[in-house]
């Protein structure tokens, strides 16, 4: 999974690093980035809201293109009812519904 850390840190701490030899610098400067504290990067997902064919009763549901999360409402749509995001996958409602398929 992709990670980010501050840049500037990271050359900080290299640049403050002695080394004796070629083979103990390369050894320290992997040593450094992989234990430098990083958060993993959260994939930004755009997906759409679905409407989905059920039977009649429960017509009013729709279907997340990214995860397949599905969303039944009482009355409206998932804009009008404010769903803007998925709450499974936590995907942006920002894609046409059919031109997220796929
Ligand atoms: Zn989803």
């Amino acid at each position: 999974m992709p990670k980010y850390g501050n840049l500037d840190e990271l050359l900080l701490k290299l640049k403050g690093t002695t080394f004796i030899d070629n083979d103990q610098y390369c050894d320290a400067v992997f040593d450094l980035i992989e234990n430098f504290p990083a958060e993993p990067v959260r994939q930004e997902v755009h997906a759409a809201w679905r409407q989905m064919d059920v039977c009649e009763q429960d017509e009013n549901v729709y279907e997340c293109t990214a995860c397949g999360f599905a969303l039944q409402l009482i009355v409206g749509t998932p804009e009008d009812n404010q769903y803007n995001g998925c709450p499974r996958c936590l995907a942006t409602m920002d894609l046409d519904a059919k031109g997220a398929e796929g």
